[in-house]
């Protein structure tokens, strides 16, 4: 006899002989989580990322029932449907002018995984061969394949994959202080004419803090790198969709990027989709009658009808002038809660963008994913009814935009009952 598992499921970015039992949950609605045991919690987060509008929104549930009954899957080489023609039309009337088209796969890894792959093979279908060189940025996040964890910033969390992960050069984020220095740096990559492409994560790099930069240092490296014949990918996997204000943090730079992978919100958190979207020109350079210069890349469930419902019906949402003003009236409720906040030594580095709002929380020295106030605030806020989870000890919120003021007021509370809190445990003489 075999000895009973409790749980046979393998949970993601979990040391299972540590973690706490994970938390069922029964339903969902708004921002409001409804766990089995019937806690409830404010998810103030947004599940990784991914919610827009809110959970079980009606909207979209329906247009994936109606979708399912219609057509739910169909191979996308030689067919084509309407739910996906309809997005990429969607998606190109808000993306930068000169994006042509849509390549469809199936999360945030794998859009910038293709976006890469569009980069080289750009260089290599024109018999440029020694066009190879990556460009990334440190502390950057761009997901778990080989190819995304090579342009990431190296961690713990890639340790054990680092022989084998391409080269990449890693230049700072541009500030205030660094940015001449970053410019040289780059203009010194540049003179060499082997850089292919220049990948980042537009004003706000996620999962390596939370870090914020100015569009304006960021768009003299991409104005750069584009007279450099260098190609620009943005990846807006976290930024895309409203979370900085804009439907796109891109929309903040004067020299839009080349290529734009998108995910998470797309969908507004119902359904897995990535997106590589694509200046015309690149995709001019595989438009020939050799088949040599075709993209060969393709996943199974590409384009996928439920998929592309969920997502033409959350761009409504999204583009609608109650989500917009949603949006503004986050992004002013952080602006107005930071100068109130009381920092007491332990709240650093207050910053938001948009509808995401970040701090550190120093009581010791140092700021890493392993913090050990990491699990003492993610376990603050659950037992007070809200989801949020630090990376390392950079406490963020990004809600989902249908938060009440009432709820974020709650959170907002909440924070400031942390900084007391860790300040009478840590700091009180
Ligand atoms: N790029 C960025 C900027 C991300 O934040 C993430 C996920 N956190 C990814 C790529 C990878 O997306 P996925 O987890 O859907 O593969």
């Amino acid at each position: 006899m075999r000895a009973p598992i409790e749980s046979p499921i393998w949970h993601p970015f979990t040391q299972m002989k540590l973690a706490a039992p994970p938390i069922e949950i029964s339903s969902a609605r708004g921002t409001l989580l409804q766990a089995a045991d019937g806690r409830q919690f404010i998810d103030a987060i947004s599940s990784w990322w991914v919610n827009l509008h809110g959970h079980a929104h009606p909207v979209i549930a329906e247009a994936i029932a109606a979708q399912a009954q219609q057509l739910e899957q169909v191979i996308f080489a030689g067919f084509t449907h309407r739910p996906a023609m309809d997005l990429a039309h969607g998606l190109l009337q808000i993306l930068p002018e000169h994006f042509g088209k849509i390549f469809f796969s199936d999360n945030g890894s794998t859009a910038v995984e293709v976006a890469l792959k569009l980069a080289l093979q750009y260089w290599h279908n024109q018999g440029i061969k020694d066009k190879t060189q990556i460009i990334a940025f440190e502390n950057a996040y761009h997901g778990d394949t080989f190819g995304a964890m090579s342009v990431g910033a190296r961690s713990a969390f890639s340790a054990a994959f680092e022989p084998l992960l391409f080269e990449v050069t890693f230049l700072p984020m541009p500030d205030g202080a660094n940015h001449a220095a970053v410019e040289a740096q780059l203009a010194g990559l540049l003179a060499t004419g082997r850089v292919a492409a220049m990948i980042f994560e537009p004003l706000v790099q996620g999962a390596g803090g939370m870090r914020m930069h100015e569009a304006h240092l960021l768009d003299a490296l991409v104005e750069m790198a584009q007279a450099a014949q260098v190609i620009c990918i943005a990846d807006e996997v976290m930024t895309g969709f409203g979370r900085t204000g804009r439907n796109f943090a891109s929309d903040y730079l004067q020299h839009k990027p080349d290529l734009i992978c998108l995910s998470k919100g797309i969908t507004g958190g119902f359904m897995p989709l990535g997106v590589t979207a694509c200046a015309q020109y690149i995709y001019d350079a595989f438009h020939a009658t050799e088949m040599s210069k075709t993209f060969f890349h393709g996943h199974s469930y590409t384009a996928n009808p439920l998929a592309c419902a969920a997502a033409n019906a959350s761009l409504g949402l999204l583009l609608s002038p109650d989500c917009q003003q949603n949006i503004a009236r986050i992004s002013q409720a952080h602006q107005n809660f930071i100068p109130n906040l009381d920092r007491s030594r332990i709240a650093r580095n207050v910053r938001h963008m948009g509808t995401i709002m970040a701090l550190d929380i120093a009581v010791h020295e140092g700021t890493s994913y392993f913090h050990s106030l990491r699990d003492e605030i993610y376990d603050f806020f659950l037992a007070r009814g809200v989801l949020i989870r630090p990376l390392g000890n950079v406490l963020y919120l990004m809600p989902p935009y249908c938060i009440t003021n009432a709820e974020l007021d709650k959170i907002y509370g909440l924070i400031g009952d942390l900084i007391i809190y860790l300040y009478d445990k840590y700091l009180r003489a």
